[in-house]
């Protein structure tokens, strides 16, 4: 077991000199390795008990918040399911014997007479709420209801998902702001007295899925606001997923973190979250960011698109990338990259006339119609017919009838009304020999073009928007300098199906 001697201190005193409390958080939570006790109590201030759960326990490892004030406390979620030997007894999480004897040094500490006791959630899901049955039958407790109305209501939250409202423990005044998205009564809570802000599965070290994008960003928008007019030290949230490694995150189900990221993310983590959910638009698949991986979670029905022929331009022939040659109208109103999977008969074909017919552009005609975020996901796959040439402007084709796998989605997005073309942006992909930048587009009149680059942008695979330095137009041509990397060729640049 680890012994957890080790601590940094994150806060001191404010800038303005007030003090606040210091916070000690662990250097290693327990994160699955064997032996480990089911739940690590850690006291990180006075009145504010962090709990993790193990992930031996349940590989999901919530962390809970409990909170205490003079007149009472605030238990922040009830943990998962422990992992059951299949005999129950002895396989619950000892979450109430735990708060009892914490709650009880601290009314004894402070001679309280009587500590009522909130248990209250960041949201719903099945690991934050399973330990609520233990307070059931807990005396002076009260276990709030997980709908959004009986959230807003017990909080007196009358304007919800806007507004904010005080809940005080006593001498410790708590702020709770709704925060849909994640899940439809999530929420945030701010303690002002160690300015921590405790942001549930919204935003921390991890997979953020998104189920309702309008309202995540909206959440993500009116939280940066307040974490804008408040002191935020650090935000805390209810789980690890990310390692120490920028971007990379542990399997999912992972029961074994041993070099897991910090739980504490700051302010300028959640400004970037916020301005990330910003830049988006209006359309998530999945965006990664170093500390934080954001996720849409399908929803029926949630695409009002028609199905429609999505064609697209092929650029590379090592790695076979898909552009989506996009309009800015639905349903082709997509900005989207991909990596695709060709058969090896196809892939060769591709190959060689490509190789005879250097100077030459490729394009994908789907010889199905579909809905593109439906078809194009992780695992998706569809036929289309491959032409030397537009498909639709006299090209000829090569090749009909093609398997095309989605092998790994580079940059998908929709474009947002009223947004204005900047001419600097460009996307870098490519991968070994080939690298292309494709300029990002965000508004009508605008330009789709790509681009074949000599390998300068750096970043590997990474995708980056970068300032170009052209002006005007900002079309590349053959020769250009971009970005310390040299235009070789521009694989393909269209102006009319972007103009309005
Ligand atoms: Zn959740
Ligand atoms: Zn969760």
């Amino acid at each position: 077991m680890h012994r957890l001697l080790l601590f940094f201190v994150l806060a001191t005193a404010s800038p303005a000199g007030a003090a606040v409390p210091e916070v000690a958080l662990p250097e290693r939570w327990v994160h699955g390795a064997p032996g480990e006790a089911s739940l690590q109590v850690h006291e990180a201030a006075p009145g504010l008990w962090i709990l993790r759960q193990s992930k031996a326990s349940n590989f999901e490892a919530p962390f809970l918040y409990l909170l205490a004030g003079d007149r009472r406390a605030l238990l922040l979620d009830s943990g998962a399911e422990p992992a059951g030997d299949g005999e129950a007894a002895g396989s619950e999480l000892p979450l109430r014997a735990t708060v009892d004897r914490l709650l009880g040094e601290w009314q004894r500490k402070h001679r309280l007479d009587a500590l009522p006791l909130v248990v209250a959630h960041s949201h719903g899901h099945r690991d934050h709420v399973h330990g609520d049955a233990q307070f059931r039958d807990r005396a002076d407790t009260r276990i709030v209801g997980t709908q959004p109305q009986q959230v807003a209501a017990f909080f007196g939250l009358d304007r919800w998902p806007e507004g904010e409202a005080r809940f005080d423990l006593g001498g410790r005044a708590l702020t709770v702001l709704p925060l849909p998205g994640h899940e439809p009564a999530h929420i945030a809570i701010y303690d002002a007295q160690t300015a921590s802000l405790f942001s549930g599965d919204s935003l921390y070290p991890g997979l953020l899925t998104v189920r309702d994008w309008p309202a995540y960003r909206a959440s993500a928008a009116r939280l940066a606001s307040f974490a804008q007019r408040h002191r935020v030290e650090r935000v805390l949230g209810a789980h690890i997923e990310m390692s120490a490694r920028p971007g990379q995150l542990y399997p999912l189900g992972s029961a074994y973190q041993p070099d897991e990221h910090a739980l504490a993310l700051d302010a300028s983590s959640l400004a970037l979250w916020q301005q990330t959910c910003a830049e988006l638009g209006d359309f998530l698949h999945e965006e990664v960011r170093d500390e934080f991986v954001l996720a849409r979670i399908p929803q029926p029905g949630e695409f009002a698109d028609q199905p429609n022929t999505h064609g697209m331009l092929v650029a590379g022939t090592d790695v076979v990338y898909l552009s989506h040659l996009p309009m800015f109208h639905r349903p082709h109103d997509y900005q989207l990259i991909f990596e695709a999977g060709l058969p090896d008969q196809a892939l060769q074909r591709y190959r060689a006339d490509a190789k005879s017919h250097p100077g030459e552009y490729y394009t994908l005609a789907p010889s199905e119609q579909w809905v593109l975020p439906d078809t194009i996901r992780p695992d998706g796959h569809f036929k289309a017919d491959l032409y030397r040439g537009h498909f639709e402007r006299g090209g000829t084709p090569i090749l009909t009838g093609v398997e095309v796998k989605v092998d790994r989605i580079v940059h998908f997005r929709r474009f947002e009304a009223g947004r204005t073309p900047d001419p600097r942006q460009w996307i870098a992909f490519g991968r070994g020999r080939e690298h292309f930048l494709a300029h990002r587009l965000e508004g009508a009149p605008d330009r789709d073009q790509v681009v074949q680059v000599t390998a300068a942008h750096g970043e590997g695979e990474r995708v980056f928007v970068e300032a170009g330095a052209t002006a005007g137009s900002g079309e590349l041509k053959a020769g250009d300098r971009i970005g310390g990397a040299l235009v070789e060729r521009a694989l393909y640049t269209e102006y009319g199906d972007l103009a309005r």
